[in-house]
């Protein structure tokens, strides 16, 4: 099996916080549609295995598209791979795209799966991060949904942001679980550079949130989403039994994949392939039949350290034999003796498994690094 990937890279207006790729240019939509088409078809064979499972548009801003032209993005996949059946078709979605007519289309060309950035249902923390829509916009967009006969729907949601208390948290959460949703990604903020809420931080325009605020958050998230029966499996993503994604759990576990679109990752035939993340560049090179993408061979200690990497991220954690049986005993013993190097209270070892705490979840980035091999 194997997936696919659409990075769609148009935003009605940048977010504050936003460092993906993507403009604010939606003219260019002429451009980009043959650029993408060309793409897929001279692309095909990239994968070892063309049995497709999955199928992402990701963004930017995919809820920017006309309907046709995802009819004719879809097409142009289903005739040069081989689509499963039940093949997950996750799409991204801002609230404010999401009416009933946009709904109803999307459900037709054969879509099972919404990811909705409600991102706050607290009108300030949305004007803050400069969303372009209202806690009520939010809401009223995954109720449609359900109504269009959507039952895979996905919210995602930030923390960690500044001003965010923990009363207006635990409200957001609360609000977003009574919705019909059956997957929540839940992240926190990271204030990257090149992004306008960086700006306003060196200006002092704002505080960061406190490091022990932020924890309070993170267990607020673990705990009121249990409630729900949204269950953690991955350090930022929650479902109900049978409801995780697909898509990101074949990226965790290193099967192949192809991402179309500027800026779009692909993982195959052992190599990791980055596309330009310059809409004019990459649609150029695409119609000169030119390279718009480098790609990485990877070695055996970038798979070992992805393997350590993705498998504590996730809530299974590191199977101890199953590592030795992929890796061999002499980089086995250098991830027992690293794991001595770590706090006890941040991982526990049980049953051959090395699984994080939530405590060491939450600083998951310093730990994972501290295991690198
Ligand atoms: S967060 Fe999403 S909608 Fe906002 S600018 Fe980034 S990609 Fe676009």
């Amino acid at each position: 099996m194997s997936g696919i990937y659409i990075h769609i890279p148009f935003c009605k207006s940048k977010c504050s916080y936003c460092d993906f790729y993507s403009i604010a240019n939606s003219k260019k939509l002429t451009d980009f549609m043959p650029a993408l088409l060309k793409e897929i078809e001279v692309r095909k064979e990239c994968l070892t295995d063309k049995n497709i499972e999955t199928i992402y548009f990701g963004g930017g801003t995919p809820s920017q598209l006309y309907i046709q032209d995802i009819e004719i993005i879809l097409n142009q996949i289903y005739t040069h791979f081989q689509i499963k059946a039940d093949a997950e078709i996750s799409f991204e979605a801002n609230p404010d795209d999401l009416n009933i007519n946009y709904l109803r289309a999307l459900k037709n060309l054969g879509v099972n799966r919404l990811s909705i950035g409600l991102q706050s249902l607290n009108d300030d923390m949305l004007r803050f991060l400069r969303r372009r829509h209202t806690a009520d916009d939010a809401i009223s967009s995954v109720e449609n949904a359900d109504k269009c006969g959507f039952k895979n729907i996905s919210a995602d949601l930030i923390y960690g942001i500044p001003r965010l208390s923990e009363k207006m948290w635990q409200e957001t959460l609360h609000k977003t679980l009574k919705l019909p949703i059956q997957h929540l990604s839940a992240y926190h903020l990271e204030i990257e550079e090149n992004t306008l809420m960086y700006r306003q931080l060196k200006e002092n325009k704002f505080q960061v949130i406190d490091e022990e605020l932020s924890f309070t958050q993170y267990c607020d998230l673990l705990e009121i989403s249990s409630t729900y029966n949204i269950n953690q499996y991955e350090i930022s993503n929650f479902s109900k039994l049978g409801y995780q994604s697909k898509h990101n759990s074949a990226y965790w576990s290193r099967i192949e994949y192809l991402g179309f679109g500027p800026s779009a990752h692909s993982y195959y035939q052992n190599k990791r392939a980055f596309n330009v993340s310059d809409l004019d560049l990459y649609c150029k090179q695409i119609k000169k039949s030119q390279p718009h993408y480098e790609t990485e061979t990877l070695s055996v200690l970038d798979h070992i350290n992805e393997a350590i990497m993705l498998s504590l991220r996730t809530v299974d954690g590191i199977n101890i034999n199953d590592f030795e049986k992929d890796f061999g005993s002499t980089q086995t013993e250098k991830l027992k003796s690293s794991l001595k190097t770590i706090n006890q209270s941040n991982y526990k070892l049980e049953n051959a498994y090395v699984r994080l705490t939530n405590k060491g979840m939450f600083v998951s980035d310093s730990i994972i690094k501290k295991l690198f091999i």
